[in-house]
């Protein structure tokens, strides 16, 4: 995978103390095909590792990092500050009702992302809100939304498939008006393409209601495509936000850096569930994290960066408990922890030698099954059999090889190397801790 590319990449680079034109170029292909994987569009790609580059060479090397390490640290950084700028919550400063304009394609979440809104202005900002949808070409739209209005506790404003959005626009503002609601959330129809009519009509709704917010909904897991959606989108209208949705998918969200530099919008809200809670103010450090997929590699150059590395090795070492409470659930945990942090050549440094020699160091497919293996087996176990090793009796552990696929033996073997390991764990206090946990960090 590309977070082991990349590892190795790091990993080739240790004992260099600069980052320099000649060893930048192999970690900067690697951060964009990263970013590409990620599904951020080619333009953006290359404009961001432009930037990147610039920032990047000549840039010291801190604390005991690599340059590789620190390239990710850098990419990281610029990352989350292009995502991150100018994010605040939804701006309401304006004479009520302040009004907020729904846009963005079919299917891509803007009617449960209203419902969404609603409820946040409603429970977080004490506010009183009236939905209306101007959807009506789709009467089960309108239904839709009023149903997912109750369920924000929100009110809503009804309109038929008969009139006219402008119309509907101009009696649900006056309802809002004469009813002192501070916000009027307006829900509009897209299409599953960028369609002139629509956006005429859009653009006619946003003249009429001169809403102070207008929002563009993008699903996260529209990939590259996202970029021809915004552009259409930021010429039709002022955008002055992003909410992007079905951040729950297993998309890595490179949307987010190309929809924000194309619009120059921030982005305000992401969707991580179908549930009208499933709404969350947008973290860009964290999103950064997942476009770039090492979140490890990433916490650790913030680990050295903060302070002294005996500070980041102490913290990650307290995430590994003593030998005395050291269950399958650490040891699963310490497995796939180790995969992402370095890889899979890494991660065979870090095992036990016991365990290494069987896998046979240079056979990497065959440590990689393994590992592999090894996960489907605690993961075909119940959590009370992973806090309680000892109740695995032949009858469990039948049940556990029929559910993983292998056999009893390979359950066996398992366990004999999570006994190794717990045994390890008991004697590594303190130094010999310590001791490990900087290797593991480089
Ligand atoms: P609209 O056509 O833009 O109004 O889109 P909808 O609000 O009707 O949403 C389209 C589909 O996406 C629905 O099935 C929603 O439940 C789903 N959806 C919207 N936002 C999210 C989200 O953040 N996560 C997930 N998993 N599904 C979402
Ligand atoms: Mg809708």
């Amino acid at each position: 995978t590309l977070a082991d590319r990349l590892s190795q990449l790091v990993k080739t680079m240790r004992g260099q103390a600069r980052i320099t034109e000649d060893n930048v170029k192999d970690m900067l292909r690697e951060v964009r095909m990263a970013l590409l994987e990620a599904d951020v569009a080619l333009p953006v790609v290359r404009d961001f590792i432009e930037r990147v580059k610039n920032k990047a060479l000549g840039a010291e090397v801190a604390g005991s990092l690599n340059p590789g390490q620190a390239l990710v640290g850098i990419v990281h950084k610029e990352l989350a500050a292009t995502m991150g700028e100018g994010v605040s919550d939804l701006d309401l400063a304006t004479q009520p009702p302040a009004i907020i304009l729904m846009a963005g394609l079919q299917g891509a979440g803007k009617t449960t992302t209203t419902a969404k809104l609603a409820k946040h202005l409603i429970e977080r900002r004490k506010k009183k809100v009236l939905t209306v949808s101007a959807d009506v070409y789709r009467p089960a739209a309108i239904e839709q939304l009023k149903t997912v209005t109750r369920q924000a506790g929100a009110e809503w404003f009804a309109s038929t498939p008969d009139q006219k959005p402008h119309d509907i626009a101009l009696a649900a503002l006056d309802y809002a008006r004469k009813h002192y609601f501070d916000v009027l959330l307006v829900d509009t129809a897209g299409r599953l393409a960028i369609d002139e009519a629509l956006m005429a009509e859009i653009r006619d709704l946003h003249a009429t209601l001169k809403p102070v917010e207008t929002l563009f909904v993008v699903d996260a897991m529209q990939g590259q495509d996202a970029i021809n959606t915004a552009k259409a989108f930021k010429e039709a209208l002022p955008l002055t936000g992003i909410v992007l949705t079905k951040l729950d998918g297993d998309s890595r969200g490179g949307a987010a850096l190309s929809v924000r530099q194309i619009t120059g919008a921030p982005i305000k809200f992401a969707g991580v569930s179908e549930k009208i809670d499933g709404l969350e103010v947008f973290d860009a450090e964290r999103h950064a994290g997942r476009v770039l997929g090492m979140g490890d590699i990433v916490a650790l150059v913030e680990e050295v960066q903060k302070g002294v590395d005996i500070q980041a090795a102490q913290k990650l070492a307290t995430k590994l408990k003593s030998g005395d409470n050291f269950d399958l659930n650490d040891f699963l945990s310490q497995i796939t922890q180790m995969k992402k942090m370095g890889g899979l050549s890494s991660l065979m440094d870090k095992l036990p030698a016991q365990m290494t020699a069987k896998a046979g160091q240079p056979d990497m497919d065959r440590a990689e099954r393994e590992v592999r293996r090894m996960e489907g087996i605690i993961n075909s176990m119940t959590p009370l059999e992973r806090r309680k090793p000892e109740l695995l009796k032949a009858s469990r552990k039948r049940r556990i090889a029929a559910g993983s696929g292998v056999h009893v033996q390979e359950v066996n073997r398992l366990l004999n190397q999570f006994e190794q390991m717990q045994g390890m764990m008991k004697k590594m206090k303190g130094g010999g801790l310590m001791k490990m946990m900087k290797r593991m960090g480089g």
